[in-house]
């Protein structure tokens, strides 16, 4: 490993050797430099070993399972994390998407549709500045007790920041860049999650509750992000 390699770093947690093989060519193609780990333990070490940009996770692990690895990463790392997995239900994903990751893929999945979230993942942790162009600063926006600065992609209540994972803040952002609109399931699941998750309306059930825990002075009754009932959020401002 050398320094000036600036492919981004993806490691994969998978106990199925023709998934990892399957995944170490289709990755290394498309510019990842690509790191493996057969077991969820291996998994962690690598992945706070490598720092990678990526993490890909099976959830059927021999020795812990996925979901205990997500948590644990979680802890320490905001890392993107696309759990790929055969169980399809939507408990399962619901149940992921709650400890943490990011974005669910059900086995057996399509290659361009991997590559498609791992672009959406990655687009999302992009650092702050990287990604927008070079365009005019991006303001900060406050409303009652909460700040958010777009262009550092900060976040503060009552002048104290709080911590997003990326996928968190992309949710947060695209609310605020649409502020006092009503955004419908389908808009708000193509900005985040891409255009394959648009139906996936558990993501946003999830994800709308971590930003509430996080955000609303009571987050059983929201103050800013609202439910409009049968078509999607909208942040008051007001
Ligand atoms: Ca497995």
């Amino acid at each position: 490993m050398s320094t000036s390699d600036s492919r981004p770093v993806a490691v994969v947690v998978e106990d199925d050797v023709r998934i990892r093989r399957f995944l170490k060519a289709t990755l290394e193609q498309h510019g990842f430099r690509y790191i493996e780990a057969e077991n969820g333990r291996r998994g962690l070490l690598q992945a706070a070993s490598q720092m990678p940009d990526l993490v890909i996770l099976d959830l059927g692990l021999p020795d812990l399972d996925g979901l205990e690895v997500l948590r644990e990463l979680r802890s320490w790392s905001a890392v993107p994390i696309l759990v790929l997995s055969a169980r399809g239900q939507e408990a399962d994903k619901v149940e992921a998407l709650d400890a943490g990751a990011d974005d669910y893929v059900t086995k057996p999945f399509g290659v361009d549709e991997l590559l498609a979230r791992m672009r959406v993942a990655l687009r999302h942790s992009a650092r702050p500045g990287s990604g927008s162009g070079g365009g005019a600063p991006e303001p900060v926006v406050r409303f009652g007790e909460l700040e958010v600065d777009l262009e550092k992609r900060l976040v503060f209540v009552s002048g104290r920041e709080v911590h997003l994972t990326a996928i968190e803040y992309r949710l947060l952002a695209t609310l605020v860049r649409h502020a006092d609109k009503v955004l419908t399931h389908r808009q708000l699941l193509a900005e985040v999650w891409g255009p394959h998750a648009e139906f996936e309306h558990q993501y946003l059930r999830v994800f709308m509750g971590q930003l509430r825990r996080k955000l609303e002075p009571a987050p059983a009754r929201p103050r800013w992000f609202l439910t409009e009932t049968g078509v999607g959020y909208r942040l008051r401002t007001s």
